[in-house]
């Protein structure tokens, strides 16, 4: 099916109010959810709408959170989400490194056991809007769906990294991934028939690479969420043994070193930590010549000549942008198994 956002959005708001969040939140969340479909991140859109009322329900993830400060520090800070929604302590700890930074010309903020966050990319765009660089890196704990370069067995969750660059007056640059070869969402979009994914997206128990989403899902338990945990096989990282290596790095710095969960065992409960540095263009590179550099580089860099006539060179941020123009004109479209999992969600609420 297909489905305009707004409706959309005041349906999954609608759900997420009835269940227990503030009307504040609900909207957040939807807001945020269809936002991801908008931009064509459908793995982080609206198909997790199931899946948050489930841990809402289970008290896994808080409604109406707040960020407590565990140390300021001036130019940095440790701050814990407490489980809240990744859609209301995103936000909170984003600004903080915003407004710290505009202080102090950068910071740098480790945000603890959030809730989900959602499109990592939407904190760089934050940033990126008040004229800020910033570097996010996220782990995932509880989620332990990655293999190691070489390896069958999971070790990591799917770890993204987003990094914002203002560009003057045009849209940023926004890089904004997960370390795997698909993000979790994306192989679960398949499962539901939508779109499939890389045929080495995942590695069987007997090592070999695979496009099948039921090597991650195990078999489905009628009504409820599919669970990744369930699956005999892992995700891939991508980019062989150095996305890997990042993803590493995502686990101890966004979990171990500023004091968030791993996804080591033993078993925690589902969140991210995020390690975010956010550099202020102005006061860090004062005058106009550093944008004047980074446009003209820019501008360079898109005239390398494509492999093919088809094929084009784009700059980070540039396809979600042109999805979402066309998604906002013609609506967002649905696979039956993700429309039936929020008419599910609605009814159970
Ligand atoms: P992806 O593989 O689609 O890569 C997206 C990035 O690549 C974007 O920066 C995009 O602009 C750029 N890009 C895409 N095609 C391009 C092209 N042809 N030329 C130049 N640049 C191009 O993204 P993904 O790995 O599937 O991640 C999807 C989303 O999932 C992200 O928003 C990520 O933050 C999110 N995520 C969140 C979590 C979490 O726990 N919160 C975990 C994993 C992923």
């Amino acid at each position: 099916m297909k489905i305009k956002a707004e409706p959309l959005r005041s349906l999954v708001a609608e759900i997420f109010r009835v269940a227990g969040c503030s009307a504040d939140e609900a909207g957040r969340i939807a807001e945020d959810l269809v936002m991801a479909n908008l931009v064509g991140h459908d793995s982080h859109g609206v198909v997790r709408t199931q899946r948050y009322i489930e841990s809402l329900r289970a008290g896994a993830v808080v409604p109406d959170g707040s960020l407590e400060t565990v140390i300021d520090g001036g130019a940095f800070a440790v701050v814990d989400g407490n489980y809240g929604f990744g859609q209301t302590i995103g936000p909170l700890a984003c600004r903080l490194g915003i407004e710290k930074a505009s202080t102090h010309g950068v910071s740098v903020i480790g945000l603890r056991r959030s809730g989900h966050l959602g499109r990592i990319g939407r904190y760089a765009e934050m940033a990126a809007e008040a004229g800020q660089v910033s570097i996010h890196l996220v782990n995932v704990s509880s989620s332990t769906l990655v293999a190691p370069f070489g390896a069958i067995d999971r070790r990591m969750g799917t770890n993204p990294v987003s990094i914002g660059v203002p560009v003057d007056k045009r849209t940023p640059l926004i890089l904004d991934f997960a370390t795997s070869v698909v993000a979790e969402g994306k192989a679960l979009v398949a499962l539901n028939g939508g779109k499939a994914i890389p045929a080495d997206a995942l590695v069987t128990p007997d090592g070999r690479r695979t496009g099948d989403p039921a090597v991650l899902y195990g078999p489905l338990e009628p009504g409820r969420a599919p669970n990744p945990r369930n699956g005999p096989g892992a995700l891939r990282a991508m980019g062989d043994h150095k996305g890997s290596g990042l993803a590493l790095m995502c686990e101890l710095l966004a979990g171990a070193l500023i004091g968030s969960d791993t996804a080591g065992p033993p078993p925690k409960r589902h969140g991210n930590g995020m390690l975010s540095i956010y550099l202020d263009v102005e006061r860090v590179a004062p005058g106009n010549q550093a944008m004047v550099d980074v446009v003209n580089y820019v501008d360079w860099f898109v005239t390398a000549q494509p492999t093919s006539p088809d094929s084009e060179v784009l700059l980070p941020g540039e396809p979600e942008r042109r999805r979402r123009a066309e998604r906002e004109l013609h609506g967002i479209e649905l696979a039956d198994a993700t429309w039936a999992s929020i008419t599910d969600a609605a009814a159970s609420v």
